[in-house]
């Protein structure tokens, strides 16, 4: 059975005039559903009592449900939403540094085809694509965890699991459905799609103009490091990449994002930094540092560590001293699995209490576990 996670406006329209209601009630209703993330007073709207009714029997029952959360010490919170085939996937609320802001992680997918070889996400392989109401659901999950927190979502990234690129059927009319009004209006510049470096999905996401923004997973500047972490590198070499993402930046006007994920003694040499300094001195994007979440040996065995602060300071201060804007991402709920890298559904002990604590109202700052 739909919900109304399933539908945009054109779509609600069409859907209640096939049934014989008025589609002038689509955006009210619309509205009320993305306000009440996710929940309708149905009886509060002043619709007619045969619309009430059937909004209430075939479209207001969400697909997905919180069956699990947990709240690492900074407060960042991890929903499992299992799903209506059983399988699930994680959402992340990351808490803003201003009291009332949070940003929303969403997955793509149902684990992961990619294989990069730090990564959790993608040791059980890939499942399934998630549909745009399910994607729109992890949203509405998050955004009812965020006011029991007394914050809004501000930001929406596409970086949970799986590879948003080789779900782009899928994740644009997500992002159409959460960045404009009536649904979501969380507005566009503040969703960020990220891409392991799948081309032709960046292409896409250029060519769909959609006024977001793109991150990149890069990890490395030369080909030989990057095939050894990132399999998809044989595929879509760091110049490929790099060339999609000129190629974004320059049709969009936006400041691609590059991501890289510090691994010790792998990709955090001075030569690196130097190699990598090269391939976007020239070029107007913002590198996030990100040292390693630990999730254990990856597929090849090997067992990777994050590299010391002096190591990621230094690193961080070749790539400015070449001009470059560079960043270190704070690490956000490592102690919960949270992190980056760290998302994968299986990582959830079976004794967690499946009632929703968000449903319960419970809010508070700190542990709850
Ligand atoms: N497939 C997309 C979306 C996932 S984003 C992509 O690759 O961009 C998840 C981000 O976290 C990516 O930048 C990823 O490379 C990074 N990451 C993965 N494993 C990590 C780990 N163990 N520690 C830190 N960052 C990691």
């Amino acid at each position: 059975m739909p919900s109304l996670a399933d539908f945009d406006l054109p779509a609600l329209q069409a859907h209640l005039a096939q049934r014989r209601h008025n589609p002038v009630h689509a955006k009210r209703l619309l509205r009320a559903f993305y306000d009440g993330c996710g929940e309708v007073d149905i009886d509060s709207l002043s619709v007619g009592g045969a619309l009430r009714e059937h909004v209430r029997s075939e479209l207001l029952a969400p697909r997905s449900t919180v069956a699990a959360i947990r709240r690492a010490g900074d407060g960042t919170t991890k929903l499992l939403v299992s799903l209506d085939d059983h399988s699930a996937v994680e959402s992340v609320l990351m808490p803003g540094f201003r009291p009332d802001r949070a940003a929303a992680c969403v997955s793509s997918q149902v684990g992961c085809a990619m294989g990069c070889d730090f990564c959790a996400s993608t040791r059980g392989g890939l499942e399934r694509n998630l549909d745009a109401g399910e994607i729109v659901e992890q949203f509405l999950h998050l955004k009812r965890a965020a006011r029991k927190l007394g914050r809004r979502i501000t930001s929406l990234v596409f970086m949970g699991m799986g590879e948003p690129m080789h779900n782009l059927d899928q994740v644009i009319p997500t992002v159409r459905r959460i960045a404009d009004a009536p649904t979501g209006a969380l507005g566009w510049r503040q969703v960020t799609v990220s891409t392991v470096g799948v081309v032709p999905g960046i292409d896409r996401l250029t060519a769909e103009d959609l006024n977001v923004n793109l991150a990149v997973s890069l990890h490395a500047p030369d080909d030989a490091t990057r095939s050894r972490i990132v399999p998809s590198n044989r595929r879509y070499p760091v110049a490929d990449v790099m060339a999609a993402t000129r190629r974004f930046a320059a049709a969009t006007g936006r400041v691609p994002t590059i991501e890289y994920c510090m691994l010790a003694g792998v990709n955090d040499s001075d030569g690196h930094a130097g190699l990598l300094a090269g391939l976007v001195a020239g070029d107007r994007f913002h590198v996030n540092l990100i040292p390693y979440n630990s999730v254990g040996a990856g597929v090849s065995g090997t067992a990777y560590e994050r590299p010391s602060n002096e190591r990621v300071v230094r690193f961080l201060e070749l790539l400015r001293g070449r001009g470059v804007v560079a960043h270190v991402r704070a690490t956000r709920g490592d102690d919960v699995g949270a992190a980056c890298g760290q998302l994968r559904e299986t990582a959830w002990p079976l004794s967690l209490p499946a009632t929703a604590m968000i449903g319960s109202g419970a809010g508070g700052q700190g542990r709850d576990e």
